[in-house]
């Protein structure tokens, strides 16, 4: 075992290639499976590729932010990885939210996301990533 001195996160390899950021998102993400690492590394991957992001935890989730937060992690099951992707426009005709619920206090609905294998990262997904990240830049 291997454990990463900037953000306290334990591997079985060293020098794992992984998303570092600080302490309280290593406690968040120590004691997940490793499947369910592996899709969120995969996932802070797919966001790179758009733009750089920034990583905070909270109590209960993972917040992932351009300038602003647009993406939340709030679940990491043994197998698989729930996402929340807010937007002001509800966006029914898709076939990868498993719900969409409009969020109490704010424009804003909330799109839930099961990520369960890498092939979950398709086009419609990835285009659902980049409009986020898009809300996620100060304008
Ligand atoms: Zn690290």
């Amino acid at each position: 075992m291997w454990t990463c001195s900037l953000c306290d996160r334990t591997f079985r390899q060293q020098n794992q290639h992984h998303y570092c950021g600080d302490r309280t998102i290593g406690h968040f993400l120590n004691g997940r499976s490793e499947k369910a690492l592996a899709l969120f590394d995969q996932l802070i991957e797919k966001i790179s590729d758009i733009g750089p992001v920034k990583l905070h935890a909270t109590k209960s989730m993972l917040v992932i932010s351009a300038d602003v937060g647009f993406a939340y992690v709030i679940q990491m099951g043994k197998e698989f990885i729930d996402v929340v992707l807010p937007f002001e426009t509800p966006y029914e005709d898709n076939l990868c939210f498993r719900k969409i619920g409009k969020v109490p206090g704010s424009n804003d609905f909330n799109h839930h996301l099961r990520i369960m294998s890498a092939d979950d990262f398709n086009a419609e997904v990835c285009s659902y990533l980049a409009k986020a990240y898009a809300n996620g830049k100060a304008v």
